[in-house]
């Protein structure tokens, strides 16, 4: 299938690693120019590299920027000026007992995993209404349904994305420009990955019994009872990236292996 993204531009925040390292990919493999951006130099030079390699005739560039530091974000916005698809995906999470998770913490996960997005939809969205093409996506969870009582904190901030891009899409009436939330369940990604291998070295098990562990008694909704590949939740962001999904707006499309038992 082609998906039409030949020439487009796309910003994907927090794409040095793990989910929105995986939709770099997949957008140089469909013809699309990718902007990419982490926390520091290092780790943005090195994903440019890489990825270069991979993808010799791809354009890729990219800005650091830390979505803790407001000066940072303004930096990245002065840097590009205009984009037709903005991923905001950069976003952290952390067990922590509720008692446990003091005002900072609060504020820091508020401001990394929602107003990274909004800041940058700020400056971006209106540029899209006013061409009218654009897609906005917002790389929410399953968590932001599902909310874990292992980290309420990181709960309500995927339930903020939810919010935001359903407001927004509001604003989209009558225009191309579209703006949805993706919900990937447990994916495994580069700081899954780590936790799953340090869980099982520290209970002295292997990382497939601690995988199905976790399935059985932390997410026994799943459908898959498995994380899913970093691949497979970037097809997904991809597709609804692309003028084939013009039909598509203000919705929350689910990639959590049938997790949320919903149906709808
Ligand atoms: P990851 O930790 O593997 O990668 C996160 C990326 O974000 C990295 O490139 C990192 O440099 C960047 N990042 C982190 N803090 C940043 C900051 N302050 N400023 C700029 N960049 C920053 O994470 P992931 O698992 O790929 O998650 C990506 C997104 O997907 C997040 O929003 C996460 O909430 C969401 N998500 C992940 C899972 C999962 O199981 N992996 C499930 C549902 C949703």
């Amino acid at each position: 299938m082609d998906l039409k993204l030949t020439g487009k531009k796309a910003l994907i925040s927090g794409s040095t690693a793990g989910i929105g390292y995986a939709i770099a990919q997949r957008f140089l493999a469909e013809g699309a120019s990718v902007i990419l951006n982490g926390r520091s130099d290092e780790s943005v030079n090195q994903a440019i590299a890489e990825l270069k390699a991979e993808y010799p005739n791809g354009s890729v560039s990219g800005v650091a920027a830390d979505f803790s530091k407001v000066e940072d974000v303004n930096r990245l916005i002065a840097a590009i000026d205009e984009i037709d698809i903005l991923i905001n995906n950069a976003g952290i999470f952390e067990p922590k007992a509720f008692a446990d998770i003091p005002d900072e913490d609060w504020f820091r996960f508020f401001e990394i995993n929602v107003l990274s997005g909004i800041r940058l939809a700020r400056h971006y969205f209106p540029k899209m209404l006013a061409k009218n093409w654009g897609r906005v996506i917002f790389i929410s969870s399953e968590s932001g349904v599902f909310i874990p009582d292992e980290m309420i904190h990181y709960g309500m901030t995927k339930t903020a994305q939810l919010a935001v891009s359903r407001g927004l899409a509001e604003l989209t009436k009558g225009t191309a420009v579209t703006v949805n939330s993706i919900l990937p369940g447990p994916t495994k990604s580069k700081g899954v990955g780590q936790f799953i291998e340090e869980l099982a070295s520290s209970g002295g098990k292997s990382t497939a019994d601690v995988e199905r562990e976790f399935f059985k008694d932390m997410r026994p909704t799943s459908l898959i009872q498995r994380f899913a590949a970093v691949e497979e939740v970037a097809d997904t962001v991809v597709y609804y990236s692309s003028p084939l999904a013009s039909a598509t707006n203000g919705a929350s499309i689910r990639v959590e292996g049938g997790l949320v038992k919903s149906i709808l």
